[in-house]
């Protein structure tokens, strides 16, 4: 029996039996916990808010036989952003989801805390909550020994050309456009990618979290990006994830919502 005092991110939040709710909260020192929050859906609880998905708090949790129950908690970011936007919030619930699937192999996983911190930050207050899950789960599978190999041909060890170059799935890593590098890798899943989605995925790998979201890149790029850290994720994980469905119909939405609101400014 002992306490123990940690901030922590919830990554999920299930009601369970009358009131209770059972929590995953990431926490920096102890990985993921499961916790439980006894009573925190009946009207009069305190943990009300910090027992919401996404919250940032500080909590005291008293541990006994291999359980933890939250005792108190002091909310230090309640994440409303994200609760006031479907788009944000479907970014955030499919990337919980995907650390949630790797600790499970490796609760312990070290990077996982400060990858979640600046991660979930982005999502809520960047103006494209979309590309920064695309580019955040890609940095998440790298940081977890699934870097996609990006800075040369993996054949031949040169640098690419302006052509960009061809990515195998199988082999995890690009490959220039010369046939004799082509031809010595077997047919597997390909895609090819511009020069400038190269240098961003290297930039992305390369720089720590502070750092790896902060670029410009073009329409084109964008659409690139996203699509390749989809393709990408699912070959990884073996795992069709749901919500990026979801975020794609929304992207779709809202494209052809301002067309159609561009088309009636045209005419009037
Ligand atoms: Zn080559």
């Amino acid at each position: 029996m002992s306490f123990l005092k940690t901030k922590g991110f919830v990554l999920q939040s299930i009601a369970y039996r009358d009131s209770n709710i059972l929590l995953k909260i990431l926490t920096p020192e102890h990985g993921l916990l499961t916790c439980s929050a006894q009573g925190a859906r009946s009207k009069r609880s305190n943990l009300k808010i910090a027992t919401n998905p996404f919250v940032f708090a500080e909590y005291e949790l008293f541990h006994y036989r291999e359980r933890y129950r939250i005792q108190s908690a002091n909310v230090i970011d309640a994440y409303l952003p994200l609760m006031e936007d479907i788009k944000r919030l479907t970014c955030v619930s499919h990337l919980a989801e995907l650390v949630l699937d790797v600790l499970r192999h490796n609760p312990q996983g070290q990077t996982s805390y400060p990858f979640w911190a600046f991660a979930s930050y982005k999502i809520s207050t960047d103006p494209d909550p979309v590309l920064i899950t695309g580019l955040a789960q890609i940095k998440y599978l790298s940081e977890q020994g699934f870097a996609p190999w990006v800075d040369n041909c993996l054949i031949c060890g040169k640098s690419f050309s302006d052509l960009g170059a061809r990515f195998y799935f199988a082999e995890g890593g690009f490959i220039c456009e010369e046939r004799a590098c082509r031809k010595s890798v077997g047919s597997s899943s390909i895609m090819d990618l511009s020069i400038g989605a190269l240098a961003a995925l290297s930039f992305l790998i390369r720089n720590p979290y502070e750092k790896c979201y902060n670029f410009k890149l073009s329409k084109e790029v964008r659409i690139e990006i996203i699509n390749f850290s989809e393709r990408y994720l699912t070959y990884v994980m073996e795992k069709d994830y749901q919500k990026l469905a979801i975020l794609r119909s929304l992207e779709s939405f809202e494209v052809s919502y301002n067309d159609q609101s561009k088309g009636k400014l045209d005419k009037s």
